[in-house]
């Protein structure tokens, strides 16, 4: 058997190495190392892809959001409100900016931000909700743009997780995540699922005037060479990492279904156990995309589990083990336990098996017996 990876990024790359490297020398051989057509390339190619009228690159997926965030013009003081479980990069850049982070709580059943909660949450300060798709899952988007019209407030998509999900609308219209809100904002760390061989991220929105602000904000906030309107940001996407994903997009609807195909396999060899929550797959609104496979481990010894599964070589890794609200830096007097049950529940319970492209079935047959070895 193969050896077990978490994100197997040489499998990957072994299949696809001929295409990547001459994209990769192209770059070499022109020197255009910043700003070279390859960027333009790939703002174009995957502005196509979502079917979004403008594509901005920038460095990484938390440059984005900050981005977002100031593109909006967002100010101190300003409530944005966001879940509570999820990568810290979130609530990092709206505190930030001190933008007043509104940490809530999120539903058990797809761990994304509840939206009776977001409800609550809801001030005369507050200016923006921020989704995350968590796990390449969609957080409920037609609810939240309607609560948000309602409010007048911005909605910022966290895509950091689930570039090339569909959502579909209850009347029947599909987009791709990250395209609903008022912008969206995605990474290409090289675990995500269209993955860059270094930092790279992108911001996306239909917004004409915004995606101006916006590609004024990346570039020292010039508008005109050597004029500078707004405080702005160095960030970019540079051209040897743009030349990756311009190999690799083509292939992210193949990548994510490979996902979606070992996360079917998990799922069913995982069925219908007492002590385990399978993630549930799809419903008739989106198609999860799995950036990570994590069940729920119920009335059993989650830690143990993790232990077990290290000793036979096996990574796996707990996303997340600590609420935003207990962190350090974001604890804050307004929190209180009780307002966080399902964040609190999900930080005990949850484990990550390995999740990627090039899982065999021998893997997960070996992954699975494993975990059904130590919990009977
Ligand atoms: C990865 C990630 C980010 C940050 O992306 P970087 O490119 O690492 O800066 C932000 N939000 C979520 C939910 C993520 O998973």
């Amino acid at each position: 058997m193969k050896k077990i990876q978490m994100v197997d990024l040489k499998g990957q790359y072994d299949k696809i190495a001929a295409t990547v490297n001459t994209s990769i020398q192209e770059v070499l051989d022109t020197t255009t190392y910043i700003n070279g057509p390859q960027v333009h390339q790939f703002q174009k190619n995957l502005e196509t892809y979502l079917g979004v009228k403008h594509v901005i690159p920038c460095a990484n997926g938390t440059d984005a959001l900050q981005i977002a965030m100031m593109g909006l013009g967002l100010q101190p003081g300003d409530e944005v409100i966001t879940a509570d479980f999820t990568f810290a990069a979130t609530v990092e850049v709206i505190a930030l900016l001190q933008l007043t982070p509104v940490l809530v709580d999120v539903d058990l059943e797809n761990m994304n931000i509840s939206l009776e909660r977001i409800k609550a949450a809801i001030t005369p300060k507050t200016k923006a909700i921020v989704p995350v798709h968590l796990f390449g899952r969609a957080a409920n988007m037609e609810a939240i743009m309607e609560l948000a019209t309602a409010h007048n407030l911005f909605v910022i998509e966290d895509n950091a997780q689930a570039i090339g999900a569909d959502f579909v609308s209850s009347v029947g219209v599909s987009s791709k995540l990250g395209t609903i809100g008022h912008v969206g904002a995605t990474s290409f760390f090289p675990s995500k699922n269209l993955g860059c061989y270094g930092d790279g991220g992108a911001i996306f929105t239909n917004d004409d005037a915004l995606a101006h602000t916006i590609r004024g904000i990346v570039n020292h906030g010039m508008y005109e060479r050597y004029h500078h309107d707004v405080v702005g940001v160095n960030s970019r996407l540079d051209s040897v990492q743009a030349a990756v994903l311009n190999a690799k997009l083509p292939l992210l609807n193949d990548y994510n279904q490979a996902r979606r195909t070992a996360a079917a396999k998990y799922n069913a060899a995982l069925a219908g156990h007492v002590n385990i929550v399978t993630p549930s797959f799809d419903n008739e609104k989106n198609n999860h995309v799995f950036h990570q496979y994590t069940l729920r481990i119920l009335n059993a010894d989650r830690n143990g589990l993790m232990q077990h599964l290290l000793d036979k070589g096996i990574p796996c890794a707990i996303y997340y083990p600590i609420p935003l609200h207990s962190q350090k830096a974001y604890r804050d007097v307004r929190y209180k336990e009780e307002d966080f049950p399902i964040t609190n529940q999900l930080v005990k319970e949850v484990i990550s098996l390995p999740m990627h492209t090039e899982l065999d079935d021998e893997q997960i047959q070996f992954i699975t017996d494993s975990v059904l070895e130590f919990l009977k």
